[in-house]
This record gives structure tokens, sequence and C-alpha cells, in this order.
């Protein structure tokens, strides 16, 4: 077991004006990943003054834009909890205090795959690697059934949308999730980053991308049938959801195509990141 320090080596501080109060034992450590909403010329600095104004505040701010430069800033000791999620009376016991590392990246959910890239959050990566660990946060992302979405996944900003944990998923969960999947929460942020997961967890020293490792073994034709019956199970959970939502076969070839191009994507950067991981290792004195 190892120890989640206070604060990040090599980090900036610019210190928050409000902390969400000790974190409470009982829960796994996790990172929450947000996204600002601000504009084109927000920066690490500048959405300070968002959070002052609304009372909110992550334990980092992170800008990996793509063209930007990237930048990473630390608020608040990881032993306080953060102010940046909802928690309701009667629900959840805890959010923000259960062990939730929150970061906040500048942009927008809606633009994360245009906005971000491979490169961002594998640099981002290098930055957190202290927090992960045996005891600390783990290196997965949430469940298939559980995914990142963007508003083109439709009824994603409610409290009982799709991809939201369960209370019991939510005080069990020990890896990387976002917004999205918080409990007794509207927020949808920080949008589709699933495909940037296996660079980012390169990036904070894995060597060994488990997932990745399964997938790369596969023939592209044994990669596929995992494929179709994956995008089955999950339009079969929609259409539990979602009712009438799947009754025209046409709309179900469209959703199937849609989830398909998402997880060859998926498949490309797991390959990236498990050949990145071989050469790391290869390099290792
Ligand atoms: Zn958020």
């Amino acid at each position: 077991m190892t120890t989640m320090p206070d604060w990040l080596p090599g980090i900036r501080i610019l210190a928050w004006a409000r902390d969400g109060g000790a974190q409470v034992d009982g829960y796994p450590w996790r990172l929450v990943l947000h996204t600002t909403e601000g504009g084109e010329s927000q920066t690490t600095d500048s959405a300070q003054a968002g959070y002052s104004a609304r009372g909110i505040w992550p334990h980092f701010t992170a800008d990996i834009r793509n063209g930007k430069t990237w930048d990473i800033v630390q608020h608040g000791p990881l032993s306080r909890g953060a102010t940046v999620m909802d928690n309701d009376a009667g629900g959840a016991a805890q959010t923000n205090r259960a062990h939730c590392i929150a970061i906040e990246l500048i942009g927008q959910a809606d633009r994360a795959r245009e906005l971000f890239s491979n490169e961002g959050f594998r640099w981002l990566g290098t930055k957190l690697a202290p927090i992960f660990g045996p005891g600390l946060v783990q290196f997965h992302g949430p469940p298939p059934h559980r995914p990142f979405v963007d508003a083109t996944d439709g009824w994603v900003a409610r409290e009982d949308a799709f991809q939201r944990f369960t209370i019991e998923e939510w005080n069990t969960y020990d890896g990387v999730c976002g917004h999205c999947h918080g409990p007794e929460d509207e927020h949808y942020d920080p949008g589709k980053v699933d495909i940037f997961l296996p660079s980012f967890f390169a990036g904070a020293g894995q060597t060994q991308v488990e997932e990745g490792d399964i997938v790369v073994a596969m023939s592209k034709e044994e990669f596929e049938a995992l494929l179709n019956t994956t995008i089955d199970k999950r339009i079969d959970d929609l259409e539990k959801r979602l009712p009438g939502m799947m009754d025209q076969a046409e709309q179900r070839a469209r959703v199937k195509l849609a989830l398909s191009f998402e997880k060859t994507n998926q498949r490309d950067a797991l390959i990236e990141a498990a050949k990145l991981g071989s050469e790391r290792a290869a390099s290792q004195p």
C-alpha cells in the first residue's frame, strides 16, 4: 500500500479559496475528469475567476489542448475533497469527499476528440504519475456499459442518464472516470476522452496495457467478432433504457456503425499504447 501524496512534485500551486472537507475513509481512490467549458482564450490561470465566481474548485486544472502550451496547476491537497460534484441529500453518502481526485481540463466536452490528443494525455500522465499505484488510482477506465459520452449520445445530461454509475458502482470504483459518471449529477463532461486513456496510462508509467494486450493478441476476425458481441450488448442495453429508440432496423444499423467506428479508434489507441509500453520496457536499464 502506498500513501496518496498531498501535493504532486513539479506542479505549480494556485491555492483554492475553499475545499470540500477531509476525504472520507472507505472509498477507493479514483480520478474524475472534467472539462471547464470555457472559451478558446481560457488558461489554467484565468479559469480561477470562474471557480471563484461559482465557489467550486477541482484539485487540478490542466491545459492539454492541441496547439496550446501545455500546463497544469494544483489547487489543494489530495487529502481534502474538491467541490466540483453535486451531492444530494438522501443519495450517495459522499461524492467529492469519496477519495475523488478532480481535474478540470480546459476545453469543451462536445469537442473532446478534436481538442485533445494522445500526446497531450501522455504528457498529463507523466505529471499525474504519483497518483497511480497499489492502493491508489488504478490503470483502467469505466466498464463498457458506462462509457464516456457527449451530446451525440442522446439524454446524457440527466441524473438518470445511462452512462452514470449506480451508487454501488460509484462507491467501489477505483480507476479513471468522468463527471459524466457521477451519481446525483447532470453534467456529462469531459466528453469522449476514452480513446486517449491508454496513452494517459502509458505516460503515467504503466508498462503493461492489459486490455490492449488482449486486443492486440487477437486476429482481426476475432476482434471483429468480439466487437459485434459487445456492440449488440450495448444496443440491447440502450434499448432497455430508451424504449422505442431502436425500433427501426435503420436506426439500429446507424448506431452500430457509430459504435464500430468508436471501438476501432479505441483499438488503434490501445495498440499504440501497448507498443509504447514495450518500447519503454525495452529501454529500462
Ligand atoms: Zn464537471
